[in-house]
């Protein structure tokens, strides 16, 4: 990277736009918490949902980076709570990441001497399976960086939560390019390295299924534009993503399309299951699953998309869900589900039998006829 390009990206200030295009994510009130916070702090946990996405990871190891460099004598450790799939293990900086579950005895004491926590990617301390209970008893203040609706009252001392932005990697880009003029330690480094530009496009591409959804503010392209300056190969951050495929998932694939998928047409709604049996067959891997739910919505007409398949460890179904347009998959997921998550990409869980879950999907989509139906 030449170092002059990056001296005048790191000066290069956001365009702005009175209104609603670029105005400032951090009030002067919150960046002086910032860097309140982040003076008294020596060692600081970065953390993140379990079953971390390319979002995830993306954001905590470009901030773990970006923190190493503008504060160098703290420490700074990036805990998922659970297992995360291969296709993320490339990302700069991921084989440093320590893994809660399976290692709860290790990790755990590093929770527990850590003077700041660092929230990643969601808005309640749940959806850290049991690091969240481990986080929640500790005292340490804790920086809550996220896009998601509805973050649980009192999760942070410092709230960003950003749920009109595509992924928390848009929402820490912007948040970085606000702090660092007022980081003394920054004063002539680079707002980003290589590798954190790589992080953060990583998080912008995956959680936007690679800008074909949540992603037609002009913001994030011309954020996109600043990254690409530090020399990202997008195209290779693509491949190294998405194809990434097992025979036996692309096998799982064709399966689930040409024997598992039933279209109800008149409610624009498809729904594939998946039992652990069907599982074992196809050699199911941790990972595998990811994606198949979007699958369906290539279909002329289709609304909504549901993914129901059974936990590997829990007596309860999984559910997906994936929508286009207007179609509020958060709303019909915190309904019926006890889930939530994103207008057209939500979550929950049943806690019964596939066929059980089955009823409750045709009674969730009984109420939202009028919304599916809708042109
Ligand atoms: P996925 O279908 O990939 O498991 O989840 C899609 C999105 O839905 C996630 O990014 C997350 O925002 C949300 N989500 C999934 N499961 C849950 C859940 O159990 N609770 C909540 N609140 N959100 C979820
Ligand atoms: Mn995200």
């Amino acid at each position: 990277m030449n170092p002059e390009l990056s001296k005048s990206i790191s000066n290069h200030p956001l365009p702005h736009r009175e209104g609603e295009g670029w105005v400032s994510l951090l009030s002067p009130e919150q960046i002086s918490l910032w860097h309140q916070l982040l003076s008294a702090a020596h060692n600081i946990v970065l953390t993140c949902h379990r079953g971390p996405d390319g979002d995830a990871i993306g954001s905590t190891t470009a901030l773990a980076s970006w923190l190493r460099r503008r504060y160098p004598e703290t420490d700074v450790r990036i805990i998922a709570p659970t297992i995360f799939p291969d296709f993320l293990k490339w990302i700069p900086g991921a084989d440093d990441i320590l893994v809660y579950e399976n290692h709860e005895n290790e990790v755990r004491p590093i929770v527990e001497a850590a003077d700041l926590v660092i929230l990643c990617d969601h808005g309640e301390l749940s959806r850290m399976w049991t690091l969240g209970d481990v986080v929640r008893d500790h005292p340490a203040p804790r920086i809550l960086i996220d896009h998601h609706l509805n973050p649980e009252p009192g999760i942070a001392a410092l709230i960003v939560s950003h749920p009109n932005l595509s992924s928390t990697c848009e929402v820490l880009l912007r948040i970085m390019q606000e702090l660092s003029p007022s980081i003394a330690s920054a004063a002539d480094i680079p707002l980003l390295t290589h590798d954190e530009a790589v992080s953060l496009y990583t998080g912008m591409m995956t959680d936007t299924g690679a800008f074909t959804y949540a992603s037609s503010r002009p913001e994030i392209f011309q954020l996109i534009s600043i990254l690409l300056q530090y020399g990202i190969d997008k195209d290779k951050i693509y491949r190294n993503i998405f194809f990434t495929y097992s025979p036996n998932r692309m096998k799982l694939m064709g399966y689930m399309l040409y024997v598992k998928l039933d279209v109800w047409k008149k409610a624009h709604t498809s729904i594939m299951t998946l039992t652990n049996a069907e599982r074992r067959r196809f050699n199911v891997l941790n990972g595998d699953t990811e994606g198949l739910v979007n699958l369906p919505l290539q279909i002329l007409g289709m609304k909504l998309s549901v993914f129901l398949r059974e936990d590997t460890e829990h007596p309860c179904i999984r559910v997906s869900l994936r929508s286009v347009d207007d179609f509020p998959c958060n709303e019909m997921a915190a309904e019926f589900f006890g889930g939530g998550g994103h207008k057209n990409a939500a979550g929950g869980e049943v806690w019964g039998t596939m066929d059980d879950a089955i009823a409750l999907v045709k009674k969730a989509v009984q109420k939202f006829m009028p919304q599916l139906k809708a042109k």
